[in-house]
């Protein structure tokens, strides 16, 4: 039979056949030994034995030389598209003058917008386009794109834009999200005529013209109320928009609760969520997508309450967060630095960053498996099995990258 490319002698491939996970463990992933895939015209074509496939496929082959092989990693949330940088602010934070408080001075994310409204399509695009590559080459093949840093219709039209735009450069999958990050200073004193403006202006456009799949929120003190953020995600909702959401990652204003009553897809950060939220999330098949590196760049102390989520039988997933507050663009960085920051196994880090963001997405059915009919989206690492993830770090670990069934990265 034809395939375009064939990977064979696998050492170990892991993968999740089962769909989406809330308790990861060997008995539910799927760890082969000695497999091989098959891949034509973008999709897995077949998974098995490598000498099987090997024989069975004609096509480009590539030996796996008895490594590790696992699906593309997936980021669920990253705030690509912005200008400028904020490396000052790290030493301030490192002072300790609290993001709270550059946030109330005009730093951090109005800073972000300032430079980013200034920008064109082409500065956006030529810098986004060297992050994603990193991206890339290191194992990530699915990214979330948030806008936010220009806070008015055509900024945001155009932060939208340039993420689309992404999609059609690299062979990576972006799904876009219109963010309501924070109310203009100018709107300080008069934010309902801006969550009035964002609902009624913005989002029916953004919607209209098709820049968008997701509305989310920054649900906490110093950005947008718990009302107001049920607003603005209820109107994303009418919209035609799916919904996700920056919760409790500040101050628990009750924005994870928001879940009881709305349709969210993804319930993101949780530093501050009370243990009993997560049975929430999990009796709503919500996602708690949790953000590891980003709780790094806070310098915080609290942590998502995991072993409750994992009690409650919530999905998890893990994001880079990739913001200029939190410069780390690399899921594959996120899966090693997890078990030290949320305590995940390599194995549940693994899920977290594959097959559970994909659910946090809504495209589970697919990407985010080796499975036939799935997007080709495969990474050959340089380490043996999973459990080196996490286990070493600090350097790239990937060997190569196929991406939509071509090959994206290859180190030799
Ligand atoms: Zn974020």
């Amino acid at each position: 039979m034809k395939a375009d490319i064939v990977i064979y002698n696998i050492g170990q491939l892991v993968t999740f056949m089962e769909g989406p996970l809330a308790r990861v463990s060997e008995d539910n992933a799927v760890i082969v030994r000695d497999a091989g895939v098959a891949i034509r015209d973008g999709k897995i074509v077949a998974v098995g034995r490598s000498s099987d496939i090997k024989s069975r496929f004609e096509g480009s082959k590539i030996n796996a030389d008895k490594r590790l092989v696992t699906p593309g990693l997936i980021d669920p949330h990253t705030h690509l598209v912005f200008y400028g940088s904020r490396e000052d602010e790290f030493e301030d934070k490192l002072r300790g003058v609290s993001y709270s408080e550059i946030l109330a001075r005009g730093g951090g994310i109005y800073r972000t917008v300032t430079a980013t409204r200034e920008a064109n399509v082409n500065d956006l695009l030529k810098r986004v386009l060297s992050v994603a590559r990193l991206m890339l080459s290191h194992g990530t093949t699915t990214i979330e794109v948030k806008s936010g840093y220009a806070l008015d219709l055509e900024g945001e039209a155009k932060m939208l834009y340039v993420a689309r735009k992404l999609e059609e450069l690299l062979p990576l999958k972006v799904i876009p999200t219109l963010l309501a990050h924070v109310p203009p200073l100018v709107y300080k004193e008069n934010i309902q005529e801006y969550v009035n403006y964002f609902t009624n202006a913005i989002i029916p456009e953004i919607a209209n013209r098709k820049l968008a799949l997701y509305i989310d929120v920054f649900c906490d003190k110093g950005a947008f109320s718990l009302n107001d953020s049920k607003i603005i995600l209820e109107a994303g909702l009418r919209a035609g928009l799916r919904a996700r959401i920056h919760a409790d990652q500040i101050e628990y204003i009750g924005c994870s609760k928001l879940v009881e009553k709305l349709n969210l897809d993804s319930l993101d950060h949780l530093e501050k969520m009370p243990e009993e939220n997560s049975r929430l999330i999990a009796e709503r098949g919500a996602v708690a997508t949790l953000l590891p590196t980003s709780i790094m760049s806070m310098l915080e102390q609290s942590r998502p309450p995991v072993r409750a989520l994992r009690e409650a039988k919530t999905i998890i997933a893990i994001g880079s967060d990739y913001n200029p507050n939190n410069m780390t663009p690399l899921q594959q960085t996120v899966i090693d630095i997890s078990p030290y920051i949320l305590g995940l196994t390599p194995l549940e880090a693994l899920a977290a960053a594959t097959i559970n963001a994909a659910k946090s997405l809504n495209i589970s059915h697919e990407v985010g498996a080796i499975k036939e009919n799935y997007t080709a989206d495969i990474i050959i690492w340089e380490i043996e099995n999973y459990k080196w993830l996490g286990y070493t770090w600090g350097y790239n670990k990937v060997l190569k990258v196929i991406a939509k069934g071509r090959i994206a990265y290859s180190r030799e």
